[in-house]
């Protein structure tokens, strides 16, 4: 067991992917902490133990995003993209707070989806999606997404079968063309379960510094949960691809759902390892230029 300022590497993807095939999302406990090391730290106090390990995997995700943005001033196309989905007090906000809030600002583009704005149902609904797509060199986060438009449009059949039925292939196509555009994409789903959420809930409602996080809309939309599970499922089972893979996250603790995303974070970026750019000048000739002037 590494101390805290050391880093307990696992493979936490193969412990998070889904599928391939019919994903049951009644089979993933989201109190689970599926690749959690074993040992006396993470039994004894699970949320020190996390805070110490999202903090040192933090500076990895740093020197890892600044050679991402390095990269890109010389002409690299890569950039990453983190796209979060949920239910309601899922933790999506908490999620980019414990996890982007790990990077430097400059390299981030943090993105929210509400329900679209009269201008943006003018358009296609994946117009709004490609305008926020981050930029070569630029860590990405979506809260909510182009899911929401298979999920929440599903549940409320905002839109006929038929014109839905297509938006999976759609989307997948869309992924497919921005991942071969340099475009790094880790799609998490935050998994809570109906009680947590009503824990949640329950202290927006009691808690005066947290009203302003209530929605009322939110105990109807809990009513649809049923509904929404067989969403996600048919999202997450048939927009699963090898380009752009989904992962579930048990989210009911919040010092699991920290440490699995920052990790799965590192990771992708780890193997994607950006270089610095070799410099378009001779540094040794710049310095003694710089050195001989006044
Ligand atoms: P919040 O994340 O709490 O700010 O809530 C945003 C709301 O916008 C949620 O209720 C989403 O379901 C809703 N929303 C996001 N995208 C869409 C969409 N494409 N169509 C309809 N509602 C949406
Ligand atoms: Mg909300």
């Amino acid at each position: 067991m590494p101390s805290s300022s050391e880093v307990a590497h696992v493979e936490i993807r193969d412990h998070l992917r889904v599928g391939p095939g019919p994903v049951d999302l009644s089979t993933i406990d989201p109190a689970g902490t599926p690749g959690l090391p074993a040992g006396k730290e993470t039994t004894r106090d699970p949320k020190l133990w996390s805070r110490g390990q999202v903090a040192a995997i933090g500076t990895h995700l740093a020197s890892r995003q600044e050679r991402l943005y390095a990269a890109a001033k010389a002409g690299s196309p890569h950039r990453l993209l983190l796209l979060l989905q949920a239910m309601d007090a899922g933790g999506k906000d908490g999620t980019v707070k414990h996890v982007a809030g790990q990077m430097n600002p400059l390299g981030l583009k943090i993105v929210s989806f509400g329900k679209p704005t009269e201008e943006e149902r003018r358009h296609h609904y994946l117009w709004r999606i490609r305008r926020a797509l981050p930029a070569p060199g630029i860590v990405g986060v979506f809260n909510r997404s182009q899911y929401e438009d298979v999920l929440v449009v599903r549940v409320k059949d905002l839109v006929a079968p038929d014109v839905l039925s297509k938006r999976y292939d759609e989307i997948n196509r869309f992924e497919n063309k921005e991942v071969g555009d340099g475009l790094t994409l880790v799609k998490v789903m935050l998994h809570i379960s109906k009680a947590e959420q009503k824990k949640r809930l329950v202290e927006r409602l009691t808690d005066p510094t947290k009203y302003w996080k209530y929605n009322p809309a939110d105990v109807d939309e809990r009513s649809h949960w049923d509904g929404y599970m067989a969403a996600y499922a048919a999202a997450l089972s048939r927009c699963n691809t090898d380009a752009a893979p989904w992962y579930v996250v048990p989210a009911d603790r919040k010092w699991y759902r920290n440490w699995a995303v920052a990790h799965l974070v590192w990771e992708t970026l780890d193997e994607l390892d950006p270089k610095y750019p070799e410099p378009d000048f001779d540094p040794a000739a710049e310095l003694a230029r710089l050195r001989a002037a006044k």
